[in-house]
């Protein structure tokens, strides 16, 4: 006799992290190679003496902080561990196994794994041919068991953003019993002035939430901490499942301090802003198809090309996160990593 684990587990799909090479640039997780705010690195060496106590299960000072940055009632905050952790929280809160989650696919690795595991049902919505989010699609996918929908923006792994007049006509169709989750892991990126701020449209609509995080512009990918702005009751719901003091004493301080450090912020968020542009030109004038992005990576939809592409970045040093079969998700890094990337991105056409 072994232990039973549930049957279902062998059908869940693996996540596949970004990989690290000794030696190589890694582009294949969209952290921000930049490292931590220093005001950050100062308060985690701060708070390092303090780490034999429990973390502040409440997050009290973290959530005055974001209610105050974002001027919203604390009462409309989760911090969870990391975004992630946030999301299956809210399939948590809203699903049985009856019921229905919707997502765009490709997307987010994340959603068909917490979903699963959750236990309810998915529906996948093919993307658009420019690699973006089908928002009729989406829309035609709903029934009566749809409790929720996931919509990223920018898209990851294609960088595709959805525009506030589209969005905002979408939203007005979706029944308000659905509640609609914006993720916005690489808001901080965004530039085009059309983009929509979901925070904004959480405070106004009683079925959407927005989903942030510390991982990407404010480089604390290693120490989980991820919010939702939301309706007061949705994260009320979110704050009844979490696990008990997830979010650990280090998060609290340095997301606190790197709140904190705004300018230095958005100093990063402009290098990267023009890098990703620099990138995009240059990978369209050597022939690369690459779709618009508003994210710290670009896509290259490679089809059955996407594993040599894999196989040719690693042997020139630097790693990318491939979708075999699809393409290749490409971070963009420093200056100098950047260029690593695009030498080898200039090779490969020569070869291929
Ligand atoms: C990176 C990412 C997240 C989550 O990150 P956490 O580290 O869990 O906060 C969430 N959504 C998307 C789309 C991401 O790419």
């Amino acid at each position: 006799m072994s232990v039973r684990t549930r049957a279902d587990l062998d059908q869940l799909p693996a996540y596949v992290a970004g990989r690290t090479v000794p030696g190589s640039i890694k582009l294949a997780s969209n952290e921000v190679s930049e490292g931590p705010l220093p005001s950050a690195v100062a308060a985690i060496n701060q708070a390092a003496t303090e780490v034999h106590r429990y973390p502040d299960m409440g997050v009290g000072r973290l959530t005055e902080a974001l209610a105050a940055h974002y001027r919203v009632e604390p009462e409309r905050i989760a911090v969870g561990c990391g975004s992630v952790a946030l999301c299956e929280q809210l399939v948590q809160a809203t699903c049985t196994a009856a019921d229905e989650v919707i997502f765009p696919w490709r997307s987010f690795e994340a959603y068909p794994i917490i979903t699963q595991v959750v236990g309810a049902k998915q529906v996948r919505v093919p993307l658009t041919g420019e690699h973006a989010l089908d928002l009729e699609a989406m829309l035609a996918a709903i029934t009566p068991a749809t409790r929720l929908m996931f919509v990223c923006t920018p898209n990851n792994p294609t960088g595709t953003l959805l525009r506030k007049a589209e969005l905002d006509a979408f939203l007005d169709r979706v029944p308000e019993d659905v509640l609609v989750v914006l993720d916005e892991a690489y808001f901080e990126f965004v530039s085009d002035p059309d983009a929509p701020d979901g925070v904004e449209i959480a405070r106004e609509r009683s079925n959407v939430a927005s989903m942030r995080t510390f991982s990407k512009a404010y480089g604390l990918a290693g120490l989980r901490v991820g919010y939702a702005i939301a309706p007061p009751e949705v994260a009320a719901a979110l704050r009844k499942v979490i696990i008990p003091f997830s979010v650990n004493a280090l998060a609290q301080v340095a997301a606190i301090a790197s709140l904190e450090a705004q300018d230095e912020l958005r100093k990063r968020c402009a290098n990267v802003v023009a890098e990703r542009e620099r990138v995009h030109r240059e990978l369209l004038a050597l022939g690369y198809e690459v779709p618009e992005t508003q994210a710290n990576f670009v896509w290259l939809p490679l089809g059955d090309r996407t594993a040599d592409f894999n196989e040719h970045c690693l042997q020139n040093r630097v790693v990318v996160r491939a979708f075999v079969g699809e393409g290749a998700r490409v971070t963009i890094g420093q200056p100098e990593e950047n260029d690593a990337f695009l030498a080898a991105a200039r090779s490969f056409t020569r070869v291929a």
